[in-house]
């Protein structure tokens, strides 16, 4: 929980570094205008609970070392895993208040990470914040006019959905699904496409009161089994060590999608792709290994 709760935590004192101009993000690649096919969902629990697709360490090599989080594996957690495939997500994290630092010049995006998955034809599953939607819109877009990605919903606020979530505000149980249908109506307002109906729990924080609230969302949740430890990292090279260390076949790793709270996250990204493809893994999309 520490990594992540560093990460979530809001412990960003001030990064008060003057920005870069933005870099206009990447023009988005032809891609058909077929309609995609629909994402595959999990049904929903009972009485209508949203249902968590949870993924734990499998293969044979015993745990991943105590890093995961929520690996108190329930449904999901066999699918994919006679493959070798791998699911690379990243979270892109803005919390609602975080608006004023952005203005003052923060970076809670990171376009020469998601043109590094580009390079390297990385498909992966970004989690969005509806905040960082509204504050990148032409990225989002960007984002999910490509096939290679699919946009999946964190949230619109960024706030937990259990009480004692690394210090996070709390979501009142009333305002829960529309906090989340708050984040996909700003990805409809910037254009976003390959929009997923996934959702990931701010901090994985989730309780039995979260999952019945978010009933009307029709969401399928989504959990991690390989924590990478890139919030706030400084070594790329333990990010990755990290991260090779605990994908077995069907692995869901959580990274970030933001240059503010995990500024080596490309780094190691670029030597955990190679390294994980020259074992024989493939990298797929969140829907693919939902698929099974
Ligand atoms: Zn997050």
């Amino acid at each position: 929980m520490t990594v992540a709760g560093a990460l979530l935590g809001g412990a960003l004192a001030g990064c008060g570094a003057p920005a870069p101009a933005p870099t206009p993000p990447a023009p988005a690649p032809t891609s058909p205008a077929a309609a995609p096919k629909k994402p595959p969902t999990m049904a929903p629990g009972p009485a209508g609970r949203t249902p968590v697709f949870e993924r734990r360490a499998t293969g044979g090599g015993g745990a991943a070392d105590g890093t995961a989080d929520g690996t108190a594996g329930k449904a999901g957690a066999e699918k994919g895993a006679a493959e070798k495939v791998v699911a690379l997500t990243f979270d892109a994290d803005m919390t609602a208040d975080q608006g004023p630092r952005a203005q003052a010049g923060e970076r809670f995006d990171n376009p020469e990470l998601i043109a590094l998955l580009r390079r390297l034809k990385v498909p992966s599953t970004v989690f969005m914040t509806g905040r960082w939607a509204e504050e990148y819109p032409a990225q989002a877009k960007d984002i999910g006019a490509d096939d290679l990605f699919e946009v999946a919903n964190h949230s619109y606020s960024h706030y937990a959905f259990t009480a004692d979530c690394y210090g996070l505000p709390v979501v009142g149980k009333d305002a829960m699904a529309r906090d989340v249908e708050r984040a996909f109506s700003a990805f409809r307002r910037a254009g976003v496409r390959n929009v997923v109906p996934y959702f990931r729990f701010p901090g994985g924080c989730y309780d039995d009161t979260a999952l019945h609230a978010l009933t009307p969302a029709n969401v399928t949740a989504v959990q991690w089994d390989v924590v990478s430890g890139d919030a706030f990292a400084k070594d790329a090279g333990a990010v990755a060590e990290q991260v090779l260390d605990g994908v077995r076949p069907g692995s869901l790793v959580v990274m970030h999608c933001t240059r503010s709270a995990a500024p080596v996250t490309g780094e190691a990204v670029g030597r955990i792709v190679p390294e994980l493809r020259k074992r024989g893994y493939r990298f797929v999309k969140v829907s693919e290994l939902m698929e099974g």
